[in-house]
């Protein structure tokens, strides 16, 4: 049995991930966490997810005594303060939060190196790790006359931008092409900005609605384009691949992993 705490367990895929967890056979509510200050604190976790009493209150306070995995989609930036709490406790550390520095990656495998089971996903979906696979793949395929341009859309409510799936699909087709993503993706266009040059790769983000994030890979040449698109249409497709990196990390020894390990493609 997996004892798991969930932080940010009031968010939209934090109430998910309580909600599945409660269902689930093969794992328990250990805990919730929330912000200091949130209403929320001190009510019943399953009771805010939707789901029924579950016996866990919403804390504020990271408390792993009877824990196992911590899964984090908090955003208010303490996700390497819990990350290595964890770590200290040996408890697996699931992290799905996006938009974390370069640094603050860093640190993380630094972690990891030091003991830590640790996943970090910028899209917990199998379909968008497929979609990762296939735009690396296409991107060195497809000779340079294919122009590549990544739109994401997603709710109305979205902090950070471009999404970190975006951002992960503008590492892989950089991967595959031989680009920098730093200097060769150019997010957004305004103004006269001249023609398309053959090595940049655009990324445009819009934002509506209750989008829960779709994503699409555009390769147009002379005559013909191809599109490689994947829609999510609930937040129970991450909430799934979540639940799977708690069970790959259960048996794994320590290291950095991705969900290409945990899903094996
Ligand atoms: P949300 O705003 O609905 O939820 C975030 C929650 O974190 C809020 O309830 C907030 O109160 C809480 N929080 C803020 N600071 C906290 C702290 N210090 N301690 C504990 N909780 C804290 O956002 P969301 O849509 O649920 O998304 C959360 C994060 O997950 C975002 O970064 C989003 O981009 C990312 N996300 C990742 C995936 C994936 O598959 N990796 C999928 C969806 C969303």
């Amino acid at each position: 049995m997996n004892r798991v705490v969930i932080v940010g367990s009031a968010g939209r895929m934090g109430k998910r991930l309580v909600y599945n967890i409660l269902e689930s056979e093969d794992m328990e509510l250990a805990g919730a966490v929330e912000c200091e200050g949130n209403p929320v604190l001190g009510q019943d976790a399953g009771m805010v997810a939707g789901h029924s009493d579950s016996g866990v209150k919403i804390e504020s306070e990271l408390n792993l005594e009877n824990a196992d995995a911590v899964i984090d989609f908090s955003t208010g930036g303490t996700v390497l303060k819990n990350a290595r709490n964890a770590v200290k406790n040996n408890c697996s550390v699931i992290i799905g939060t996006t938009a974390l520095s370069d640094d603050e990656q860093e640190t993380l495998k630094k972690l990891a190196e030091n003991g830590g089971r640790i996943i970090l996903a910028s899209n917990f979906s199998l379909g968008v790790n497929l979609l990762f696979h296939l735009s690396e793949q296409l991107a060195e395929k497809l000779d340079s006359s294919y122009n590549i341009e990544i739109v994401e859309m997603h709710h109305n409510q979205k902090k950070d931008s471009p999404s970190g799936t975006a951002v992960t699909l503008g590492e892989k087709v950089c991967k595959g092409r031989g680009l920098d993503y730093k200097k060769d993706v150019k997010n957004g266009r305004e103004g006269v900005v001249g023609a398309r040059s053959e090595n940049e790769i655009g990324m445009h983000a819009l934002r509506g609605g209750d989008v829960v994030g779709d994503h699409t890979v555009i390769f147009a040449t002379e005559g013909e384009r191809i599109e490689l698109a994947h829609k999510a249409s609930s937040r129970d497709a991450f909430v799934k691949g979540a639940l799977e990196a708690v069970r790959y990390l259960e048996n794994a020894d320590s290291g950095f992993y991705s969900m290409k390990n945990v899903l094996d493609i």
